[in-house]
């Protein structure tokens, strides 16, 4: 079979699809939840437009109460799940070149918020789905496509799914990258809140999600001194931009970083701790001391004395959400741990260093890291699928920073859809993905599906 040739001939109809999915804004938006549309309008929105996708296929849906709904394709009592998302993490206003919330082809690249993360490869496995359905073999299990609607935000939504509906025997999440993702790093995310005295700080704000480098922060403070000179000097020595003007009598000072993931903060600038170096010299604010102190030139925790390198790397650390006003100060920081740093270790050297610094509300969650065997039958079996189409065998099996939906399910593991040395703008401006890697992968799920499906 060549399934190469097989997915080209559900091209159009495939990019039809994606574009009616990306045109829906679909990032949390908590103010119009409620019954039925847990994470608010828009997802639900998406979710009801996967359902018809997969009903117009002449395909059983279920739709679970809103929470994360899933496409059935095939028959028998054994289920391979693909599981996907339809949420998106929000848009900055300025920064793109195309419209945010569309599909929009511009030579052999796709644009939108969702193309690559995660609307195009969920459609691409669907799509592999149907490839597998129409082929004339016989076939150990059926295949179930969930999608949920709040991965970009704790996936709450497949935690909801998995409580009410039976969890497939084994499965993927085609929300990673190629070839194959056989293990992902624990994730720590830590809220802490205090109160400090301002001595010149009035407020403090910067990032809209914990798991993103923040790429713009703002503070306004009450200086006896002009300011300008000093900060325009700061920029030019850490070669940042940004901008100090006048505030209703006061200073506000703006910073441009650069975002990235939250996983490879090292890959972006986190405009927060860049904002708080320069202010630790201009206000005597404990909020700002801490920030700078454990925060500065350190994305891997070693200031805060978690510091660890085991198997799959080495822990990351990313100050997402700071928010200061009228002395009240929150953290929102995203940790990746190795599956050799333990919670028991972990939680405590953390919560003693912060409720050191007036830090009295101290709140995590914590996923455990995630190790599938490399020679198991599921990562040889999408190992090969990658290899037979894309002719790739400098590439194997690897480990990653974590936070896909794999962690969600029982023997599921992330599987595409970035290609080695492509970079899809996961999460920032202008997110994109080639067409060709998209049909590629729509290919490579099709000969995964085969690989493990056939008897
Ligand atoms: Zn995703």
């Amino acid at each position: 079979m060549d399934f190469k040739k097989e997915a080209l001939q559900y091209k159009d109809a495939l990019l039809k699809d994606l574009k009616t999915l990306c045109q829906i804004p679909s990032t949390m938006d908590m103010s119009s939840a409620k019954d039925g549309q847990p994470f608010g309008e828009m997802p639900r929105v998406a979710l009801d437009q996967m359902i018809a996708i997969g009903q117009r296929d002449g395909f059983v849906t279920d739709n679970c109460d809103g929470y994360a709904g899933s496409i059935d394709i095939g028959e028998g009592d054994a289920v391979f799940g693909i599981l996907g998302h339809l949420d998106v993490v929000p848009v900055n206003k300025t920064g793109w070149h195309y419209p945010p919330f569309d599909c929009t082809q511009d030579g052999d690249m796709l644009y939108g918020r969702g193309v690559a993360d995660d609307k195009g490869p969920l459609l691409a496995a669907y799509y592999a789905a149907k490839i597998i359905n129409k082929m004339d073999f016989e076939k150990k299990m059926k295949i179930r496509v969930i999608f949920g609607t709040n991965e970009e935000n704790g996936s709450e939504c497949v935690a909801y799914y998995f409580k009410h509906r039976p969890y497939p025997a084994l499965g993927f999440t085609p929300d990673a990258d190629f070839p194959v993702v056989y293990g992902e790093k624990g994730i720590a995310r830590i809220n802490v809140k205090g109160h400090f005295a301002p001595n010149g700080l009035m407020s403090f704000m910067s990032g809209d999600v914990v798991n993103i480098v923040p790429g713009h922060a703002q503070a306004v403070v009450d200086s006896h001194d002009d300011l300008t000179e000093s900060y325009q000097a700061y920029l030019e020595k850490h070669q940042l931009t940004g901008e100090i003007e006048d505030y209703h009598g006061k200073t506000k000072l703006t910073l441009k970083g650069v975002s990235a993931h939250g996983s490879t903060p090292e890959l972006g600038q986190n405009a927060a701790v860049m904002l708080a170096h320069y202010l630790v010299d201009h206000v005597e604010n404990d909020f700002v001391n801490f920030i700078d102190k454990y925060f500065y030139e350190d994305v891997n925790g070693k200031k805060l004395g978690v510091f660890k390198e085991g198997h799959m790397g080495l822990v990351t650390c990313n100050l997402g959400i700071i928010s200061y006003s009228e002395g009240k100060g929150s953290l929102s920081i995203d940790f990746r741990l190795p599956h050799e740093m333990s919670e028991e270790e972990f939680i405590p050297t953390l919560a003693t260093t912060f409720t050191m610094h007036h830090f009295t509300s101290f709140d995590y969650d914590w996923t455990n890291a995630l190790f599938v065997n490399p020679e198991s039958d599921l990562i040889k079996n999408l190992h090969q699928a990658y290899v037979d189409v894309t002719g790739d065998h400098e590439h194997g099996p690897q480990c990653m920073g974590g936070g896909t939906y794999a962690k969600e399910m029982p023997n599921c593991v992330a599987f595409g859809a970035e290609f080695p040395g492509h970079n899809n703008g996961m999460h920032q401006n202008d997110e994109h993905i080639l067409i060709d890697d998209l049909m590629d992968a729509v290919a490579i799920y099709a000969a995964a599906l085969y690989n493990i499906l056939k008897k």
